[in-house]
Order: C-alpha cells, then structure tokens, then sequence
C-alpha cells in the first residue's frame, strides 16, 4: 500500500529535474500523474528547457511503476491551458486530489541592470503561474471538498540571493501566496503548503550561470559547483541534494500523514538556514 494510493496528481514543470522526481515518486506511492511543460524556449533564460523526450523519459519511468501518465504541452502563463489540462486530467482520471505546483526559472543580473524582459519572465512564471495553476484547480477541489496542493518555493524564499532579486521576489511571493491559499481553501478542506528546496542537482543547477555562481567567476565548471554545494549545506557530506529529497517531502504533505499540516513552508535544505538564516 503506498502513501498515495488511488490519488491523482497533477505536475507542473513535470518532464525533468524535481517535477520527475516528483511524478516517480507519486507514482510509486501509488498515484496516476498528469504533467505538465513546455518545449517553446522563453525569452531571458539561457539553459535549455525541457524537450518532449524528457517528458517521454518521466512517462516512461511512472508506466514502470504500473502507474497512469498524461503529458501536456502547456505554459502555467496561459490559464486556458492550464484549465483545459485541468479539463482534460478530470476527464480521463475523475479527479484531480494534488497539484505540485513546481514549474519555475532561474536567471541572474543585478537588479539595477536587470532587463523588464527578464523581471517579467520570473515573475510570470514563478509566482502569477503558481496562482494560475491553482486557481486552476481550486474549484474542482472545492467541489470535492477535499484536496492537497504544494509550492514549490526555495531557500531564497525566506533570504535573498547573489543577483537575483526578481526570483528572491517570486520565491518569497509564493510563500505569502501558500498562506492565503490555505487560509482560503480550509473551509472546503483543502490544504496548501510549500517547500523550500536547499541547491538541489538538476538541469537548472547544472549549467554555466551556476556554475560560475559557484566558482565566484566566469569560466566555472561542473567541480566548481560541486565544490560550493559543500559550503552551501550544513549537514556533513551533503553538497548538491538529488530532486527525490523534495519528492519525498511532497508525498508527505500530499498524504494522510500530513492531514493536519496547512499553511507551512519546510526547508529541505540539509540545514542551510542554520548558515544564514
Ligand atoms: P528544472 O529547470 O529542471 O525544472 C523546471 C521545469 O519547469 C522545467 O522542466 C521547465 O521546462 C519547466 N518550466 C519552466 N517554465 C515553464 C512554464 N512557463 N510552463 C511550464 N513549465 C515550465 O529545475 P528544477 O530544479 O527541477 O526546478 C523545479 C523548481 O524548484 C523550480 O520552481 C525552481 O525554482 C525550484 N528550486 C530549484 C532549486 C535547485 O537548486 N535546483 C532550488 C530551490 C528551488
């Protein structure tokens, strides 16, 4: 029997990095997953997003778990998409009982210099699609009276970051937005909570801007990130944390486990706060 058995969960940003790790280990808790992404690159980011093989791969990976897949090629900027995917999940699995609202960007540039373009991206993204995503679903939920949705936030929702107000904006946005969330769905018995990954290894992690973040110049490399990872975390041995670290906390607070657990934000950050906060 797994924590998750019967349920359905919706993914957004599912085809990599957390938003896998999220739908396998859903998936091996027993739920049918439905994801979301978009392959269309966005204008300010300079890694590559994910493809429609990466979504192939994390269908692939839930069907291995004897599990239900649907994938979606859809932005949470656009509330018609996300509706008629919210449409189309109902339709095909009869309900929907989580969102992990987890799509997201990463970009730097000191505020000052910052482009609107870029401002814009993050925010839309990061915060109005996490609001879009819900809203979304809400209804369904409130129908149900029954439900459990979680953020995705970030350390830098709760401190700010080297160059990169906008997300430091956004993350600490979502947090904010969780709590109204909860407060406003408690009656129907939904709950809303949010997490605050630490630096955890996927694509976003693993490109230039990183890795020169981490080396403290440009020209880092893949070892340069590595070697910062180690700084970063106050556990010993913990540098970079793989994606499961925060699928494992979300199939906690999507369960019954967490039944009476709404409005909070958990740090998965291998005590990073203790450093900083
Ligand atoms: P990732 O880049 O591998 O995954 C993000 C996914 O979101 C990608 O598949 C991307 O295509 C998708 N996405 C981006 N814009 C979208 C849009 N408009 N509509 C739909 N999908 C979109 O990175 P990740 O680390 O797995 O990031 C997942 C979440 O975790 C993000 O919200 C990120 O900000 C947050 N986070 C990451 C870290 C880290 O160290 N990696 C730390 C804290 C928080």
């Amino acid at each position: 029997m797994g924590l998750l058995n019967g349920k359905t969960a919706l993914i957004t940003g599912g085809a990599r990095g957390q938003g896998r790790a999220h739908a396998v280990r859903s998936a091996q808790e027993g739920a049918d997953v439905i994801l979301l992404d978009i392959t269309e690159p966005i204008g300010s980011v300079d890694y590559p997003l994910a493809t429609a093989e990466d979504m192939a791969e994390t269908v692939r990976q839930v069907e291995a778990c004897d599990r239900r897949a649907l994938s979606f090629d859809a932005d949470v900027r656009n509330q018609s998409q996300l509706d008629a995917v919210v449409a189309a999940g109902i339709a095909e699995f009869g309900k929907i009982d989580i969102l992990i609202a987890n799509a997201g960007i990463w970009t730097r540039a000191p505020f000052w210099e910052m482009s609107e373009e870029t401002w814009i991206d993050m925010t839309d993204i990061n915060l109005t699609g996490v609001w879009k995503s819900a809203k979304a679903v809400a209804p369904h939920m409130i129908e149900r009276q029954t439900g459990s949705i979680v953020i995705t936030s970030s350390v830098n929702g709760l401190e700010p970051g080297p160059a990169y107000a906008h997300y430091v904006a956004a993350k600490h946005g979502v947090i904010g937005l969780m709590k109204n969330i909860a407060l406003e769905l408690a009656p129907f018995g939904v709950r809303c909570n949010s997490i605050n990954p630490g630096a955890i290894l996927t694509p976003m992690t693993n490109q230039q801007a990183a890795w020169d973040m981490f080396a403290g110049h440009e020209g880092g490399t893949y070892d340069d990130l590595l070697a910062g990872g180690y700084g970063f975390h106050a556990l010993k041995g913990k540098t970079f944390l793989p994606p499961e670290a925060i699928a494992d906390t979300a199939v906690y607070l999507n369960s019954a486990l967490a039944e009476n657990v709404t409005g909070v934000t958990i740090p998965v950050d291998a005590g990073h706060m203790l450093l900083t906060g």
